[in-house]
């Protein structure tokens, strides 16, 4: 049996860049990916918000996610329907204005609060006499399928092994890990990368190690084309989505168990359409420990169809599927990567909130400094990424 390079495990977006990106870097590399399609690259957005940089690593991560973003379609050769739109961040009626904008300005791009005339202006969808107004600007956007199958074209040219196989177990050698089990059979590799979204925990957990990776279950509502026309971005302005993430990392005792809610869901009501005609109406979070849905998905269905209806009309009883997927997010918001202390030979690298914008960048510093490039090797960007950041329970 060959020993790769690299068996890179996962193939939503964070998995498809790292491996195209590290068989770019030279590495022979294996892509193993149980094929199930509801993952969080599936049902994502896949909007880019380039602007929301609140430090100097973010801002400079997502000031060349966009320009890697730019690159991508020629040098992968395939469109990634790659596009600027306008986003709109809905502010419900009532809500204190003032206060969102001080909020705002923690990023260092802060969107414009505008009326809700001129909102509606923007994306005449808009129900005006529900929101104060909103907050708005311009947004990068890409097909998030559209992007894997080009990244994993581009990586099959460059002699990448794609293998939709579920992995079931790591191989662990007393303290290495060394390779991956299949039902059918071992792959061996010098260095294994989980890039499994939410499943990362679980495969990691596996090999007996705990890494401080959580997840939401997210619903949405996918439909077939419309004949409405959503021109913008609409998601809400004041979102707990993020503070709850924070708090509920903090609930690690609570994470060890199994079938336990760590907090009640949160829903943001918010829509995309894409250049088929289809759109993706959202989100529910839940926060629970189980890895299968735990909602009811005609009640879930139903609050959705509700919340968005009430801002945008046309979208009321609109023909559509309720869709489940795991997404994850770590206690700081910054991604999960590097060696997993405790073992050698296995590496993580998921975790990303706002993956769209920080991939591309991260995968393309990241396989460099694997592949031993000399301006990689004391990437202080990378360095704030590790995972042994946090304690890691063996
Ligand atoms: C409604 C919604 C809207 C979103 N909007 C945005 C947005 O606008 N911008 C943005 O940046 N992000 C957005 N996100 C988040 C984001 O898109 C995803 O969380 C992200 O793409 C995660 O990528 P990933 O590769 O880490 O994980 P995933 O996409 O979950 O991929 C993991 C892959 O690993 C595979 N896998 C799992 N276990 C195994 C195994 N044992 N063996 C083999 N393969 C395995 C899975 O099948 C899957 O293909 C949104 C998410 C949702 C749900």
């Amino acid at each position: 049996m060959k020993s790769h390079d690299v068996i890179v495990v996962g193939n939503g977006l964070a998995g498809a860049a790292l491996s195209y990106e590290l068989a770019k870097s030279g590495c022979s590399v294996l892509l193993m990916d149980d094929g199930n399609y509801d993952s969080g690259t599936r049902y994502s957005y896949g909007g880019i918000g380039w602007w929301a940089g609140t430090t100097d690593l973010t801002e400079t991560l997502f000031n060349e996610g966009m320009t890697r973003h730019r690159e991508l379609p020629d040098e992968l050769g395939a469109d990634t329907q790659l596009r600027e739109l306008d986003l709109l961040l809905t502010v419900n009626k009532g809500a204190n204005v003032e206060q969102l904008i001080e909020s705002y300005q923690v990023f260092r791009t802060p969107p414009r609060f505008v009326s809700a005339a001129e909102a509606c202006d923007i994306e005449p969808q808009l129900n005006a006499d529900v929101i104060e107004g909103a907050f708005t600007i311009r947004h990068g956007h890409v097909n998030p399928m559209g992007l894997v199958t080009a990244y994993n074209q581009a990586f099959r040219r460059l002699g990448g092994l794609h293998n939709m196989t579920p992995v079931q177990g790591l191989v662990r050698v007393g303290d290495k890990v060394t390779g991956v089990l299949t039902e059918a059979q071992a792959y061996p590799a010098k260095t294994v990368i989980v890039a499994a979204g939410a499943y990362s925990r679980q495969l990691v957990q596996a090999a007996g190690l705990t890494v401080p990776l959580f997840f939401t279950h997210a619903e949405i509502i996918e439909t077939p084309p419309l004949a409405v026309e959503v021109r913008s971005l609409i998601m809400p302005a004041a979102n707990s989505r993020f503070e709850k993430e924070a708090e509920a990392a903090e609930q690690s005792s609570l994470w060890q168990t199994a079938d336990t809610e760590i907090m009640p869901a949160v829903l943001e009501a918010g829509v995309i359409q894409f250049a088929d005609k289809t759109a993706r109406i959202g989100q529910i979070s839940r926060f629970h420990t189980a890895y299968m849905p735990t909602a009811d998905a005609s009640t879930s269905g139903q609050a959705l169809q509700d919340a968005i209806a009430h801002q945008v009309p046309a979208l009321k009883d609109v023909a559509g599927s309720w869709r489940h997927c795991l997404v994850t997010f770590t206690q700081d918001g910054l991604p999960l990567l590097g060696p997993i202390p405790g073992v050698s030979g296995l590496h993580l690298f998921s975790g990303f909130t706002g993956p769209f914008a920080l991939v591309p960048p991260v995968a393309q510093r990241y396989a460099r400094h694997l592949a031993g490039k000399p301006e990689s090797l004391a990437d202080k960007m990378l360095d704030q990424m590790l995972v042994d950041r946090f304690a890691v329970s063996a």
